[in-house]
């Protein structure tokens, strides 16, 4: 098979890893999860005691993070230092950090280089908030996944009601607003739609419409 890079980005919310992981079965490919990186490293600093939004402290020790990505059936498994942390990264609190440790160089130099070997090596589905801008600037195709505040806070509510989670939408919807402050505000590799991307705003759209417009695109 031809070698396929599909870069998907956006803000937190859009839709943008049921989306990347429905495309990459029905493609037969990878499906990267980007976003777990910088959360396996947020995740460090807060098993470390670091305080992550002290760039000095994250900076001497971004060393001695080590992520291993594997692939079980399709699904990504996070090893951070040799423990799978895939479950323990999917806290509000973790989100947070990741946010904060993405806005450094040191972190982002890391993880773009595991990320660039990925697409290098396999076919894949990429998501997270550069990928079309830094990471695969050459991707065959390019997608900015958007929808609106309220829509993607009432998404998460409704993911984490699903996990039996207790949540506050109010509370959500302030996390989320910031982390896309943070994000798209941010000097090194912010969240931007790249030129060449295709904008779909998913409010409102069911998954499988956004699934076919994306395979649509290919070349
Ligand atoms: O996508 P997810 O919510 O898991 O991402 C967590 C955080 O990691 C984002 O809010 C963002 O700050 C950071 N991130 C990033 N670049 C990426 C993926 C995620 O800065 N490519």
């Amino acid at each position: 098979m031809r070698h396929i890079t599909i870069a998907i980005d956006g803000p937190a919310g859009a839709g943008k890893s049921t989306i990347a992981k429905m495309v990459s079965r029905k493609l037969g490919i990878l499906y990267v999860d980007t976003g777990a990186m910088y959360r396996a490293v947020a995740l460090y600093c807060l098993d470390h005691n670091i305080d992550y939004k002290d760039r000095q402290t994250v900076e001497k020790n971004v060393d001695d993070i080590l992520i291993d990505l594997l692939y079980q059936d399709a699904n990504q498994r996070v090893i951070l230092n040799g423990e799978d942390v895939t479950e323990r990264i999917r806290t509000q609190e973790v989100a947070k950090g990741a946010s904060a440790v993405g806005a450094l160089k040191s972190v982002r130099d890391k993880l773009l280089h595991i990320q660039k070997q990925l697409g290098a090596e396999h076919s894949v589905v990429m998501d997270g908030r550069d990928i079309g801008t830094h990471v695969l600037p050459q991707a065959t195709t390019k997608i900015f996944l958007t929808a609106s505040v309220e829509e993607r806070a009432k998404r998460r509510c409704q993911e984490l009601t699903n996990k039996g989670i207790k949540n506050d939408f109010n509370w959500i919807l302030q996390e989320i607003q910031e982390r896309d402050e943070n994000d798209s505000t941010r000097e090194h590799a912010p969240l931007r739609k790249a030129e060449d991307a295709v904008e779909i705003d998913t409010t409102g759209i069911s998954l499988e419409e956004v699934v076919k417009k994306i395979i649509d695109l290919l070349p």
